[in-house]
C-alpha cells in the first residue's frame, strides 16, 4: 500500500484518538520518519480543521523537550493536517495497561517531567485541558512527552464555551461544573494521573459518560480500593493535586513539581540537629514499607490541624466514621472505666466528641489506629508487648497528671505512649537491626541506646521524633519524647518540662513493673521515685493505686482491640502485680474479670465477621443514639453538636452514603447545605441550594412546602424523573435519596438530606422510619430550644 498524504509516505497507523487518526509517515525531502495527525475520515468539516490549526498554533509556541513539537501544517483536498516529531515508543496509558503500576520514584520522576512541560504551556498562556496517560508519549530514554493539544485553550481566549470537551476522568471538577478554564485544571488532571501510575488502575471507572461526568464533578478522588500496596506519601500529594475543589490543589504545576521533588529527594532542614540524614535515611527505608504510609496519611490527616474547631471535629469524625472497626472500638473505649462520663453511656464519636472533647477523642483514636496497624505483622508479638507497654504508660501518666491537678492530661497521655516510639517503630520496620541491637547490647554490655546507636546510626530517640515530627504532632510532643539526663530530676519550669518529666517517670515505671520480677520492680520503683521526688512528688503509695487502675483499663482495653493478655509476656507480669498488691482486686478478681481464653477467641471471631459488614442492628443504633440526643439536650448543648448527633446515627444506622444538614437561609430565603457525613459531603453542601419562595413542583420544594417526607427510591424512574431538579442531577452522583424537613409552626427551617448511590438501595422498615422521624424531631425540638 502506498498512501501520500502530502508529501508524505505512509507507512502505518500509529494511534487513534477521538477525533484523529495518526500515521507514522516517511518525510522524503528531509528523509525522516514523522507522525502525521489527521482528522478521521469523514467530509471534510471546516470546524475540525479549524481546531486542527489552533494545536498547530499553540504547539508551534511551545518549545520544550517534554513537548512533542509540531513541524508543519498541511493541507491536501481540504483536509488539515499536522506533522509532528515521530516518538517512537508507548504511549503512557498502554504502558500501564501492559506493565501495570510504575514503582513510586519512577512515577514521580516521570509526573515532575511532565509538569515541567506544563508549567511551560501555562507560562505562555496555555491550558492542556486533555492532559491523561494517552496523551503523553514515552520516549526511548524513559522520558515522558506531552502532546495532543488538541483542545487547549488560550486563558485570554473567549471561554465561554458551552460545550464540554475533554475526557471524563481527567476533566476538572470545577470545569465540569463552571466551565472555568484554567491551569488548575491540568494540576487536577496531572494529580488523577500519578494516581494511576502508582496504582496501575483507572480512577474513574464508570463507562456511562453523563454519570462519570457527575461523579467527576462531586465525589474527590481516592486511591482504586483494589490498588496494590503505594507508598502514601506519594498518594497523599497525587490526592492533594486532585483535590475537588481547586483551592485544596497545589497552586501551580510548579508547586506540584517542588512537592514531588522534596518527596523524591527529602532536604535537610539547615537547622536539622546532628545525625538527621540518618533519621531521613530510616523514614524513607520505613516509607516504603507496605502499611506505613497508610497508618502516616491517618495520623498526619488528624494532626492536621485546620483553621477553625468545626473543621476539626468534621475531619476527625468523618475519619473516625468511615472506618467501621475503628468507629466501633473507639465507642467501647469511651464507654471504659477510665473515659466514662457521668453523664451516661455515650453512642456517637459526636457525642464523645462533646462529652470527653476533641483531644481525648483524638488519642483514643490515633491509639487504636496504631494498635491496629502494628497487629498485622509478622512481629506482632513482640510489637504488642512493646505497644501495650506504651500504652499502660500513657493510661498511667493520664492518671498521675489527674492526680497532680494538672490540666494536661490529654497531653501527658499521647507524649507518654510515644515516649518510646522510636524504640517501638524499629522493632516493627526493621527486626533485623533490631536482633543486631540486641545482639551488640549482650556482646558488649552496652546500654540499649548505645547500641541503637552504633546499629542505627541514630538514637532511637532521634528516630521517635524524626518520625512524630514527620507526623505533625505538635512541638510540645516533640520535646516530652527527649531524654532527661541521669540524676535526680529539677522540677520543671515549662510545659515541656512538665510533660518530659511525666512521660519519662511514667514510661520508667511501667518498665519496671511490664519485664522485672516482683523484688527487683519493688526495688526499681523506690529509685525512680527518688529521682522524681521534686519533678513528679507523688507518694510512692499513690503511685501504686493509679498503676493499679491502668494496669486494669489496660486489660479493658486488651479485650477491646482483642488481644489477649494472658498470652502476652507482660499481661501475666500485670496480672501478678494487680492481684499481689491489691485489695479491692485479689487474685480471684482479676481470674473472673478477664474471660476465659476461649470465650475471648470466640469472641474476636464474631466480631471480626462483624466487622467488614453494615452494623448490626440499624434499630439499636437509631435508639441508642436517640438516648445520646436526649442526654445531650439537657445540659447546656450547642445546636451544631446535637444537629451533628443525630445525622451521625441516621449515617451509621442506615448505612447511608451521604448524610446532610440544610438550613433556612433566612435573608435569600432558601435552603442551603451545610455539613454533613459521608465522602465529598462537605462538597456536597456547598451545592444543596434551593429558593423557598418559589414552588415548583420539584420534590425539594414540595417536601419543604408540605412538610413530608419524601423517599426517592430512582431519580429516573419516568413518573419521577421530571421532579427532580436539574440542579441535583448536576451536582449529585446518587440515584436515591430521602428527605427530611424541619418544620417549626408549618414552616421549613431545615432539612435532612440522606441518599446512596443506587437506585432502590434504601430500605427503611417501618420501626426504622419512626425512629428515624423521632431523630427528626429531636432535631426540631433542639433548634426551638436553640431559637
Ligand atoms: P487525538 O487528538 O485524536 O486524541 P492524539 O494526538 O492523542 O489524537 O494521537 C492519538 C495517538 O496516536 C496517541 O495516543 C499516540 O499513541 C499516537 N501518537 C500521536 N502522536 C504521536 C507521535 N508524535 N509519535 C508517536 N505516536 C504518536
Ligand atoms: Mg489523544
Amino acid at each position: 500500500m502506498t498512501r501520500k498524504i502530502g508529501r508524505f509516505d505512509i507507512r502505518r497507523e500509529l494511534g487513534r484518538g477521538a477525533q484523529s487518526i495518526v500515521y507514522l509517515a516517511w518525510d522524503p525531502q528531509l528523509e525522516r520518519e514523522v507522525a502525521v495527525k489527521t482528522l478521521h475520515f469523514s467530509a471534510a468539516e471546516r470546524r475540525d480543521n479549524a481546531a486542527l490549526l489552533a494545536e498547530a498554533r499553540a504547539v508551534s509556541r511551545l518549545r520544550h523537550p517534554g513537548i512533542v513539537p509540531v513541524f508543519e501544517a498541511g493541507e491536501e483536498a481540504g483536509d488539515v493536517y499536522l506533522v509532528f516529531e515521530y516518538v517512537p515508543g508507548d504511549n503512557l496509558g498502554t504502558h500501564l495497561q501492559q506493565h501495570g503500576p510504575l514503582p513510586a520514584a519512577d512515577a514521580a520522576r516521570l509526573c515532575i517531567d511532565i509538569l515541567t512541560a506544563l508549567s511551560t504551556a501555562h507560562a505562555e498562556g496555555i491550558v492542556h485541558r486533555d492532559l491523561k496517560p494517552s496523551n503523553v508519549l514515552i520516549d526511548v530514554d524513559g522520558k515522558p512527552r506531552v502532546m495532543d493539544f488538541g483542545i487547549a485553550q488560550r486563558l485570554d481566549a473567549d471561554t465561554a464555551g458551552t460545550t464540554l470537551s475533554g475526557t471524563p476522568g481527567y476533566m476538572a471538577p470545577e470545569y465540569i461544573r463552571s466551565r472555568q478554564v484554567a491551569p488548575s485544571n491540568d494540576v487536577f488532571a496531572a494529580g488523577v494521573m500519578l494516581v494511576e501510575m502508582i496504582s496501575g488502575r483507572r480512577v474513574m471507572r464508570e463507562r456511562d459518560p453523563q454519570r462519570a461526568l457527575q461523579l467527576a464533578a462531586t465525589v474527590p478522588v481516592t486511591l482504586p480500593k483494589d490498588a496494590p500496596d503505594v507508598d502514601e506519601a506519594l498518594a497523599a500529594i497525587a490526592l492533594r493535586a486532585a483535590a475537588l475543589d481547586p483551592a485544596a490543589r497545589f497552586q501551580s504545576a510548579e508547586d506540584f513539581r517542588v512537592a514531588l521533588d522534596a518527596w523524591l529527594n527529602p532536604q535537610e532542614a539547615p537547622s536539622a540537629p546532628a545525625g538527621s540524614g540518618a533519621v531521613d535515611f530510616l523514614l524513607r527505608r520505613m516509607r516504603h514499607r507496605g502499611d506505613f504510609p497508610a497508618l502516616s496519611e491517618s495520623v498526619a490527616a488528624i494532626n492536621r490541624i485546620a483553621s477553625s474547631e468545626a473543621e476539626n471535629i468534621d475531619t476527625l469524625s468523618n475519619l473516625v466514621l468511615r472506618d467501621f472497626s475503628l468507629t466501633n472500638k473507639l465507642l467501647r473505649l469511651v464507654n471504659s472505666v477510665h473515659y466514662r462520663p457521668a453523664s451516661g453511656r455515650i453512642s456517637t464519636v459526636s457525642r464523645a466528641l462533646v462529652v470527653l472533647g476533641f483531644d481525648t477523642v483524638r488519642n483514643i483514636a490515633i491509639t487504636v489506629l496504631l494498635f491496629e496497624h502494628l497487629q498485622n505483622k509478622s512481629h506482632a508479638a513482640l510489637l504488642r508487648e512493646e505497644f501495650l507497654r506504651a500504652c499502660l504508660a500513657g493510661l498511667f501518666a493520664r492518671d498521675l497528671a489527674k492526680h497532680m491537678k494538672t490540666r494536661e492530661l490529654e497531653q501527658a497521655y499521647i507524649c507518654s505512649i510515644f515516649h518510646s516510639l522510636g524504640r517501638l517503630l524499629c522493632q516493627y520496620y526493621f527486626p533485623e537491626e533490631s536482633e543486631d541491637i540486641r545482639r551488640v547490647m549482650t556482646q558488649h554490655d552496652y546500654r540499649e541506646d548505645v547500641a541503637a546507636q552504633r546499629v542505627l546510626g541514630v538514637s532511637f530517640e532521634d528516630l521517635g521524633i524524626g518520625l512524630a515530627r514527620s507526623w505533625g504532632f505538635p512541638q510540645v510532643i516533640l520535646e516530652s519524647m527527649r531524654k532527661l539526663p541521669a540524676g535526680a530530676v529539677r522540677r520543671p519550669a515549662t510545659q515541656e518540662d512538665r510533660l518530659r518529666a511525666l512521660s519519662a517517670v511514667a514510661n520508667e515505671y511501667c518498665d519496671a513493673v511490664a519485664h522485672l520480677a516482683p523484688a527487683e520492680r519493688d526495688k526499681a520503683m523506690k529509685a525512680i521515685a527518688g529521682r522524681f521526688a521534686d519533678a513528679v512528688p507523688v507518694e510512692l503509695k499513690a503511685v501504686r493505686e493509679l498503676m493499679q487502675a491502668a494496669v486494669q483499663e489496660i486489660e479493658n482495653f486488651a479485650q477491646i482491640i482483642k488481644i489477649n493478655l494472658r498470652q502476652t509476656r507482660i499481661g501475666r507480669n500485670l496480672a501478678s502485680f494487680d492481684s499481689e498488691e491489691t485489695l479491692i482486686h485479689p487474685h480471684a478478681t482479676t481470674e473472673t474479670q478477664m474471660p476465659s481464653e476461649a470465650v475471648l477467641e470466640q469472641k474476636s471471631v464474631a466480631e471480626a465477621a462483624l466487622a467488614g459488614e453494615k452494623p448490626a442492628d440499624p434499630q439499636a443504633v437509631l435508639s441508642s443514639g436517640i438516648q445520646d440526643i436526649s442526654n445531650t439536650l439537657v445540659e447546656d448543648f450547642k445546636l451544631n453538636d446535637v444537629l451533628r448527633i443525630i445525622l451521625e446515627t441516621m449515617y451509621r444506622a442506615m448505612g447511608f452514603k451521604r448524610v446532610l444538614l440544610c438550613v433556612r437561609d433566612a435573608r435569600s430565603n432558601e435552603m442551603t447545605g451545610r455539613f454533613g457525613f459521608g465522602p465529598g459531603a462537605t462538597e456536597l453542601a456547598r451545592h444543596l441550594r434551593f429558593s423557598l419562595s418559589a414552588h415548583p413542583d420539584n420534590v425539594f420544594n414540595v417536601a419543604t412546602a408540605k412538610g413530608v417526607d419524601i423517599l426517592i427510591e430512582d431519580i429516573d424512574e419516568t413518573k419521577i424523573a421530571a421532579r427532580i431538579p436539574a440542579w441535583y442531577r448536576r451536582n449529585v452522583p446518587s440515584r436515591t435519596f430521602v428527605l427530611f424537613p424541619l418544620m417549626i409552626k408549618g414552616r421549613p427551617v431545615g432539612m435532612i438530606y440522606a441518599d446512596k448511590d443506587n437506585a432502590g438501595e434504601i430500605e427503611i422498615s417501618e420501626q426504622e422510619l419512626a425512629l428515624l422521624r423521632t431523630l427528626r424531631n429531636q432535631a426540631v425540638m433542639a433548634i426551638k430550644q436553640a431559637g
